[in-house]
Protein backbone atom coordinates (compact mmCIF):
# COMPACT_ATOMS: atom_id res chain seq x y z
CA UNK A 1 0.00 0.00 0.00
CA UNK A 2 1.59 3.57 -0.54
CA UNK A 3 0.83 6.32 1.68
CA UNK A 4 1.50 9.73 0.74
CA UNK A 5 3.73 11.29 3.65
CA UNK A 6 5.28 14.05 1.72
CA UNK A 7 2.88 17.22 0.16
CA UNK A 8 2.43 17.02 -3.68
CA UNK A 9 4.85 20.37 -3.68
CA UNK A 10 7.38 22.54 -1.98
CA UNK A 11 5.65 24.40 0.35
CA UNK A 12 8.91 27.28 0.25
CA UNK A 13 7.06 28.16 -3.01
CA UNK A 14 3.59 29.00 -1.36
CA UNK A 15 3.16 33.06 -1.48
CA UNK A 16 2.72 34.13 1.83
CA UNK A 17 -0.44 35.32 1.86
CA UNK A 18 -2.56 32.77 0.95
CA UNK A 19 -4.74 30.74 3.58
CA UNK A 20 -2.95 28.24 6.30
CA UNK A 21 -5.95 25.91 5.41
CA UNK A 22 -4.58 25.59 1.64
CA UNK A 23 -1.16 25.92 2.03
CA UNK A 24 -0.66 23.21 4.77
CA UNK A 25 -1.36 19.56 3.07
CA UNK A 26 -2.53 17.03 5.27
CA UNK A 27 -0.81 14.10 4.52
CA UNK A 28 -4.02 11.84 5.98
CA UNK A 29 -5.46 9.86 3.71
CA UNK A 30 -9.50 8.59 3.62
CA UNK A 31 -8.55 5.02 4.63
CA UNK A 32 -7.17 6.81 7.53
CA UNK A 33 -10.60 8.53 8.58
CA UNK A 34 -13.15 6.84 7.25
CA UNK A 35 -15.90 4.51 9.61
CA UNK A 36 -17.40 2.52 6.91
CA UNK A 37 -15.68 0.29 4.18
CA UNK A 38 -17.24 -1.55 1.76
CA UNK A 39 -16.45 -5.75 1.45
CA UNK A 40 -16.81 -7.16 -1.86
CA UNK A 41 -18.34 -10.49 -1.71
CA UNK A 42 -16.58 -12.28 -4.97
CA UNK A 43 -18.94 -15.21 -5.08
CA UNK A 44 -21.42 -12.82 -5.88
CA UNK A 45 -19.96 -10.23 -7.94
CA UNK A 46 -20.14 -11.05 -11.61
CA UNK A 47 -17.85 -8.09 -12.68
CA UNK A 48 -19.97 -5.57 -14.53
CA UNK A 49 -17.82 -2.69 -13.73
CA UNK A 50 -20.97 -1.02 -12.49
CA UNK A 51 -18.97 -0.10 -8.92
CA UNK A 52 -15.85 1.68 -10.96
CA UNK A 53 -18.19 3.32 -12.84
CA UNK A 54 -19.92 5.46 -9.77
CA UNK A 55 -17.03 5.15 -7.36
CA UNK A 56 -16.43 9.55 -6.95
CA UNK A 57 -12.70 8.82 -6.01
CA UNK A 58 -11.83 6.20 -8.68
CA UNK A 59 -11.09 3.78 -6.00
CA UNK A 60 -12.22 0.57 -7.45
CA UNK A 61 -9.57 -1.38 -8.47
CA UNK A 62 -10.29 -4.80 -11.29
CA UNK A 63 -8.97 -8.17 -10.07
CA UNK A 64 -9.25 -10.73 -12.59
CA UNK A 65 -12.12 -12.11 -11.53
CA UNK A 66 -13.93 -9.11 -9.58
CA UNK A 67 -13.51 -5.59 -8.73
CA UNK A 68 -12.02 -5.04 -5.24
CA UNK A 69 -11.34 -1.81 -3.25
CA UNK A 70 -8.18 0.90 -3.08
CA UNK A 71 -8.64 0.94 0.68
CA UNK A 72 -6.12 3.52 1.19
CA UNK A 73 -8.02 5.86 -0.87
CA UNK A 74 -11.75 4.64 -0.08
CA UNK A 75 -13.69 7.38 2.02
CA UNK A 76 -16.05 4.80 2.73
CA UNK A 77 -19.60 6.50 1.24
CA UNK A 78 -20.98 3.80 0.29
CA UNK A 79 -22.08 4.79 -2.96
CA UNK A 80 -20.79 1.52 -5.05
CA UNK A 81 -23.07 -0.60 -2.22
CA UNK A 82 -25.88 1.08 -3.15
CA UNK A 83 -25.34 0.89 -6.39
CA UNK A 84 -24.12 -2.26 -7.15
CA UNK A 85 -26.79 -4.38 -9.00
CA UNK A 86 -26.13 -7.76 -7.01
CA UNK A 87 -25.85 -6.65 -4.09
CA UNK A 88 -22.37 -7.72 -3.73
CA UNK A 89 -21.27 -5.12 -1.69
CA UNK A 90 -21.51 -4.40 1.66
CA UNK A 91 -20.09 -1.77 4.09
CA UNK A 92 -19.04 -2.77 7.45
CA UNK A 93 -18.22 -0.81 10.26
CA UNK A 94 -13.70 0.45 10.79
CA UNK A 95 -12.53 -1.48 13.69
CA UNK A 96 -15.53 -4.06 13.97
S1 LIG B 1 -21.08 -3.44 -9.14
FE1 LIG B 1 -21.14 -5.28 -7.86
S2 LIG B 1 -21.24 -7.01 -9.28
FE2 LIG B 1 -20.60 -5.21 -10.46
S3 LIG B 1 -18.32 -5.29 -10.43
FE3 LIG B 1 -18.95 -4.02 -8.67
S4 LIG B 1 -19.10 -5.46 -6.94
FE4 LIG B 1 -19.08 -6.69 -8.81
S1 LIG C 1 -17.37 3.46 -0.49
FE1 LIG C 1 -17.39 5.29 -1.86
S2 LIG C 1 -15.23 5.81 -2.06
FE2 LIG C 1 -15.27 3.73 -1.27
S3 LIG C 1 -15.18 2.40 -3.08
FE3 LIG C 1 -17.35 2.71 -2.59
S4 LIG C 1 -17.98 4.45 -3.87
FE4 LIG C 1 -15.72 4.46 -3.78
Amino acid sequence: MIRQSRPFFDERQIPDDLCPIATRPNPMLPGDWRNLRPVVDRAKCVKCAVCWLYCPVQCVVEKPAWFDIDLAACKGCGICAHECPHHAIRMVEEGG
